[in-house]
């Protein structure tokens, strides 16, 4: 029977998500619906759809935006393409960048080290949007080599006077990409690392607070999103720091709630996406099958990032 609910001490929305997410519903307040916003704002279906009933479209490509509109396009959080720019540019449309600004500082990483000659071995996963930004800010993407898991660093191969540096998406596990890093440093010795970690505070902080719960409970549940690069990597690292059973829940209305009864202790979290209003439903349902005790251990992070000041 299940007896108490653990939950994680960082988790949720990052204030990368919270800025794209303002900045979408400022604008709605500034110019009225609709708003186009390029691809999901985030990776999380409530954020969608709550933004949709409000009066914004998505699209993912701009030609999908009417020409000649007046309405505001804006970019998601991920980052956009040098050419995406350009093309809003070409069309005359008023666009806003919600790009996070851990991302925006990877993208002029990318753009000094080309200025500098790299060759550039970006770590992360072929067709995410952010890897797909990054990579745009290249005016010549064969100096890009995209490294996806740790065998792959077997098949790289440079000439020996090439300058390598890599990069790393922001929502990786940041125990897998230790791996990839220590690999990449044995080959490459003289390889140059980014000044402080890509990965960002968010995502390093919701995997400690897993891994420190992941011993202790019988399962971990994480509320995120199944395009979300950062919810799956709670799950992965759960399991991988000990916990038999962790599960990625996307809608709380379609959870069986009925088989957290044969665990008595489970973790909870929400992904750096993910709203906390769905963290609490579950909560909510749960407690209407069982009744745990609940032990919250939410800390703030106090990072905040402002959105940009026309829009206030
Ligand atoms: S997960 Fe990290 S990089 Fe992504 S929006 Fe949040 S703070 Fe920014």
């Amino acid at each position: 029977m299940l007896k108490k609910i653990l939950t994680a001490k960082h988790r949720g929305f990052c204030a990368g998500v919270e800025r794209a997410v303002e900045i979408v519903e400022k604008s709605l307040i500034k110019y009225g619906s609709p708003v186009y916003v390029r691809h999901e704002i985030v990776h999380n279906k409530f954020v969608v759809e709550n933004l949709k009933e409000k009066g914004v479209i998505f699209v993912e490509s701009l030609d999908e935006v009417p020409q000649g509109t007046n309405q505001p396009v804006i970019f998601s959080a991920h980052g956009v393409a040098q050419r995406v720019i350009e093309k809003a540019k070409n069309y005359n449309f008023l666009f806003y960048d919600a790009i996070c600004p851990l991302v925006s500082k990877i993208h002029k990483e990318i753009i000094l080290l080309e200025k500098q000659d790299y060759q550039i071995i970006m770590i992360g996963h072929e067709g995410h949007p952010e890897v797909e930004g990054t990579a745009g800010q290249l005016q010549d993407i064969s100096k890009l080599t995209l490294v996806q898991e740790l065998s792959d660093v077997d098949q790289l191969y440079f000439p020996s006077d090439q300058k390598i540096a890599y990069i790393t998406q922001t929502t990786l596990s940041v125990f897998d990409t230790q791996e990839i890093v220590d690999a990449l440093e044995k080959r490459f010795p003289n390889i140059l690392a980014p000044k402080k970690s890509d990965i960002c505070y968010a995502t390093s902080n919701r995997q400690t607070s897993v891994q420190e719960m992941a011993k202790t409970v019988d399962a971990v549940f994480v509320i995120g999103a199944f395009n979300s690069s950062n919810s799956i990597r709670l799950v992965e690292t759960a399991k991988k720091f000990g916990c038999k059973y962790s599960e990625l829940i996307e809608n709380v209305d379609n959870f069986d709630y009925q088989k957290l009864n044969q665990y008595q202790t489970i973790g909870l979290t929400a992904s750096a996406s993910a709203p906390e209003e769905q963290l609490n439903l579950f909560i909510n349902r749960v407690k209407e099958k069982f009744s745990p005790e609940v032990i919250d251990f939410k800390e703030d992070e106090k990072i905040v990032f402002k959105v940009p000041n026309f829009l206030n």
